[in-house]
C-alpha cells in the first residue's frame, strides 16, 4: 500500500542538489554558507573542528546481545511491514537476525522507506534499542541494504547547524584535515615540561580524534581526558595566552596624550563646574572609579578600561566627568552608543550639563539630514565641537576629528571588535585600523551594565583594566519581582490601573524574535490594542523596531514627558532609557528572554522614589510546564536584583561560550579547554606563553595564526 501523503518538499530526496554546479561562477550552496557561519573557512579551521561524539559502525551486534539503551548496528531480515494508525500513523517493520527480533518504527516515512524495508529484504540498521510496549524497538533508525564493508575506525559526529548535513560536514572536515598544514609549532622542550605525561604531536592528535581506532576507551574521548584531547586543549590555551600577551605588548608600545593641565586658566575647570551643577552628590563608588579613570588619563599610554556598574548605578555622569577632563586639557572626546534612542538620551543629558558651560557638542547619527550631518562634520573637523555623541555614525570614514583623545563606548558588548578598533583609529586621520607599535591612540573607556564574572575576567580579559561601581545612588527602592502565568493577565491589567491612578507610568515589553519578527509585531500591536481598550482614558503608546526613527523618538518623547501612561514596546527600550516616573515593568513571554536582558529591562523601573515592581508574564505554550533553563532564569530574577549575582547565575545557566559569545567580545573563546577542570594545562600555558613569545617569536606567530587566524581583527585588538 504505497503512501503519497508525505509532502515531497520534506523528503530528503527532494533537497536541491548543490546550486549551479558546473557553472562558471558558482553561487554558494546552503551547506557552504553554513560552513562559513560556523567559522570554517580555512583548511586548518576544518581540521580543528572536532567531533562531538562517535558512532561505532565497525561491528554488527546480535540482537540477542544488545542491551536496552545501546546504540547498535544489526543486520537482519524484514519479516513484516505495515502502516498502523494507532496511536498515530506510522510505519512498523519487524526484523529478525536469527538471534532475536526487533520492531523499527517510523513516524515520518516515504515510499522509499517501504521499498528498502519490504518483506524478505536483508538490511543493515543502526539505532538505539529500547524495550518498547510490545517488545524491543528502534525509533527512526538509519538503515540500508545489508552487506558492504564495515568501518575500521569510529565514525565521528561533528557539531553542526541547520542546513549543514552531517555527511557534507564530515567530508569537508576530513578534506580540510588532509590538506591542512599541521607542522609542529610547539618547541620540543615544551612537550613534557611540568606535565604528568608528554604531549603527542598535533598531527597525531588530530588524526586520532577524527578517526579513533575502535579499541579506544570511548569514555576518555567523551570526557576529553584522552592524550589526544590533552594536546588540543594545551594548544588552545597556549594560543589564548599568547594572543593576550601580544595584545598587551602592542598596547604598551602605543602612545596617548596625557590629559593633565587645564587650559582654562585660572577659572574653575569644566570638571569642577560640572560637579557643582549636578543635582546630586556622587556616590563613593562613583568617586572611586572617577579617580581610577583620571589616573589613567594622565598617563601617556592609552587607557583601556572597562567601567562596569549595574543598571542605574550612574555610569553616565562618570563618563561626563572623564569627558570634561579631556576637554579641560584641550582635546576632543567622542561617545558612541549602540542605538539612536540611547545615544540621543546621552546627548540631551550631556548638552544639559555642558552647553551652559560653553562647550559645543556635535550629534552624529545615520538618520540625520545631509545638511545637519555636514554641519556636524565641519565642527568636528575644526575642533569647535569638544564633544561628539552618536551611534555607529561616529566611526564612519567621513568623520575626521581635529584632536580626539578620549573615546567612550556605552553598552560595549553591543559593539563588535572592528567597531571599537575603528573608533580607536580616529586619533589621527591617516591611521589605519589596527595598532602600530609606537603609534598614537585615544584613551578608551568602555561601559557595561553586564558585569563579567571574575573567573572569566581573569582568563579572557586579562589585558583589560576594570573599574566597578558597586553601589546604587541613594533613595532607590528595591523592585519587587513577580512571576505570573499568562492565564492571570487580567490581574496584571488591574495592577496597571492602580499604578496609573497614582500618576505612575508603566512599560509593557513584548519579545522580538528575529526569525519571526512579523509575528511578534502582530503580538505587540494586539497587546497595544487590548490595553488601549482595557484602559479607557489612558494614552497607550506603541514602540517597535520597524518604526521610522523619527516616529520612535516622538513616542519616546511623549512617554518621557508623561503624556503616555503606558508604553508597549518590543525590546527597543532594552538599554539605557531613563524615565524615573515609571514604576511598573511588565515583560510578556518572559520565558523567551535571556537573563541579562531581563535584568536590564527590569532596571528601567525603580529609578525614582516610588516603590516599583516587575511582572514576568510567562506562557508554557503547548507544554505542560516551563523548560528547566527558563525556570532557572525566572527564579534568579525573583531571588536577586544584584547584577553581579545575575551574571554569575547567567554563566552557570549558559556556560562561558554563550555567555561571552553574546557580547561579541572578540576574545577567542575556549572551545575545548575548560578553565574549571583543565587547571594543570592552563598553568602550563601561562608559564610557557611568555617564553614562547620571546624565545620563539616565529613559532608563536604561526601558532596564533593557526588558532585565531580566522578571527584576524582580534590579533590587532
Ligand atoms: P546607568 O549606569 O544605568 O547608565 P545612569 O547613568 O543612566 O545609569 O543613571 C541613572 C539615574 O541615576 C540617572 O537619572 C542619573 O541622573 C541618576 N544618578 C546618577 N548618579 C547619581 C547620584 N550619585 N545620586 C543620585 N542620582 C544619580
Ligand atoms: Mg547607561
Amino acid at each position: 500500500m504505497p503512501t503519497r501523503s508525505a509532502p515531497a518538499a520534506s523528503s530528503p530526496k527532494a533537497l536541491p542538489a548543490a546550486a549551479g554546479a558546473g557553472a562558471a561562477v558558482t553561487p554558494k550552496s546552503q551547506p557552504q554558507k553554513a560552513l562559513e557561519k560556523l567559522g570554517l573557512r580555512r583548511d586548518i579551521d576544518l581540521a580543528l573542528h572536532l567531533p562531538l561524539r562517535y558512532e561505532d559502525e565497525t561491528r554488527i551486534t546480535r540482537l540477542a546481545d544488545a542491551r536496552d539503551g545501546d546504540m547498535v548496528q544489526v543486520e537482519a531480515q524484514v519479516t513484516h511491514s505495515e502502516i498502523t494508525f494507532r496511536p498515530r500513523r506510522q510505519l512498523r517493520v519487524t526484523v529478525d537476525d536469527g538471534s532475536d527480533t526487533c520492531v523499527l518504527r517510523f513516524i515520518n516515512f516515504y515510499p522509499s522507506h517501504q521499498k528498502t524495508l519490504s518483506v524478505g529484504a536483508r538490511v543493515r540498521v543502526r539505532g538505539e534499542i529500547r524495550g518498547g510496549f510490545v517488545g524491543r524497538e528502534m525509533v527512526h533508525p538509519s538503515f540500508r541494504a545489508a552487506g558492504g564493508e564495515l568501518a575500521t575506525a569510529l565514525t565521528p559526529v561533528y557539531p553542526t547547524v541547520a542546513g549543514l548535513p552531517q555527511a557534507y560536514l564530515r567530508k569537508a572536515v576530513l578534506g580540510g584535515l588532509a590538506r591542512a598544514d599541521l607542522a609542529e609549532t610547539l618547541p620540543a622542550e615544551f612537550l613534557s615540561k611540568n606535565l604528568p605525561q608528554p604531549l603527542s604531536s598535533l598531527r597525531e592528535a588530530l588524526q586520532f580524534l577524527h578517526h579513533p581506532t575502535p579499541d579506544v576507551m570511548l569514555a576518555t574521548l567523551e570526557d576529553r581526558s584522552h592524550p589526544a584531547w590533552q594536546r588540543l586543549k594545551a594548544e588552545e590555551l597556549l594560543a589564548q595566552q599568547l594572543s593576550q600577551l601580544q595584545a598587551r605588548r602592542v598596547r604598551a608600545a602605543m602612545r596617548a596624550p596625557p590629559l593633565r593641565s587645564p587650559v582654562h586658566g585660572p577659572q574653575c575647570t569644566l570638571q569642577e563646574q560640572l560637579l557643582e551643577r549636578l543635582p546630586f552628590r556622587l556616590t563613593a563608588a562613583q568617586q572611586r572609579v572617577g579617580t581610577e579613570i583620571a589616573a589613567d588619563l594622565t598617563r601617556n599610554a592609552p587607557m583601556h578600561r572597562l567601567l562596569q556598574g549595574d543598571v542605574g548605578s550612574g555610569k553616565t555622569v562618570v563618563a561626563a566627568l572623564a569627558a570634561a577632563r579631556c576637554m579641560d586639557a584641550g582635546w576632543q572626546c567622542a561617545l558612541m552608543a549602540p542605538t539612536e534612542i540611547l545615544a540621543e538620551q546621552h546627548f540631551r543629558k550631556l548638552i544639559g550639563w555642558l552647553e551652559p558651560l560653553g562647550i559645543q557638542t556635535a550629534w552624529l547619527t545615520g538618520s540625520q539630514k545631509a545638511k545637519e550631518r555636514r554641519e556636524a562634520l565641519a565642527v568636528i573637523e575644526s575642533g569647535a565641537a569638544g564633544l561628539v555623541v552618536g551611534t555607529h555614525a561616529v566611526i564612519q570614514d567621513k568623520v575626521v576629528f581635529k584632536n580626539l583623545a578620549l573615546a567612550i563606548i556605552d553598552e560595549q558588548h553591543r559593539f563588535g571588535v572592528a567597531q571599537r578598533l575603528a573608533l580607536r583609529s580616529k586619533m589621527t586621520p591617516t591611521s589605519q585600523v589596527g595598532a602600530q607599535p609606537g603609534g598614537e591612540e585615544p584613551h578608551l573607556l568602555m561601559m557595561t551594565a553586564t558585569p563579567i564574572p571574575r573567573t572569566l575576567a581573569m582568563s579572557y580579559y586579562a589585558d583589560l583594566d576594570v573599574s566597578t561601581i558597586d553601589e546604587l545612588p541613594p533613595g532607590r527602592t528595591p523592585i519587587v519581582t513577580k512571576v505570573v502565568s499568562e492565564a492571570r493577565r487580567d490581574e496584571v491589567v488591574e495592577r496597571i490601573r492602580s499604578q496609573l491612578a497614582e500618576g505612575r507610568q508603566v512599560y509593557w515589553v513584548c519579545p522580538l524574535i528575529e526569525e519571526s519578527e512579523s509575528v511578534d509585531l502582530i503580538n505587540a500591536t494586539q497587546t497595544h490594542e487590548a490595553l488601549s481598550a482595557a484602559l479607557p482614558g489612558t494614552q497607550v503608546g506603541l514602540l517597535h523596531s520597524r518604526m521610522p526613527v523619527a516616529e520612535k523618538k516622538a513616542v519616546m518623547a511623549l512617554f518621557t514627558s508623561g503624556q503616555l501612561g503606558v508604553l508597549v514596546s518590543t525590546t527597543v527600550i532594552e538599554v539605557g532609557v531613563d524615565v524615573p516616573n515609571a514604576s511598573l515593568m511588565v515583560i510578556e513571554h518572559a520565558e523567551r528572554f535571556g537573563l541579562s536582558q531581563l535584568h536590564q529591562l527590569r532596571g528601567r523601573v525603580g529609578r525614582g522614589a516610588a516603590a516599583s515592581a516587575c511582572v514576568l508574564l510567562y506562557s508554557t505554550g503547548d507544554a505542560p510546564r516551563l523548560g528547566e533553563t527558563a525556570r532557572a532564569r525566572l527564579k534568579a530574577m525573583v531571588e536577586t536584583q544584584d547584577g553581579f549575582e545575575i551574571a554569575r547565575r547567567d554563566l552557570e545557566i549558559r556556560g562561558p561560550g554563550e555567555f561571552l559569545g553574546a557580547r561579541q567580545s572578540g576574545a577567542p573563546l575556549l572551545r575545548f579547554a575548560d578553565l574549571a577542570t583543565d587547571t594543570e594545562l592552563l598553568a602550563w600555558a601561562r608559564a610557557l606563553a611568555p617564553v614562547m613569545l620571546y624565545n620563539y617569536p616565529e613559532l608563536a606567530h604561526r601558532h596564533i595564526l593557526r588558532w585565531l587566524g580566522g578571527k584576524a581583527e582580534f590579533l590587532k585588538a
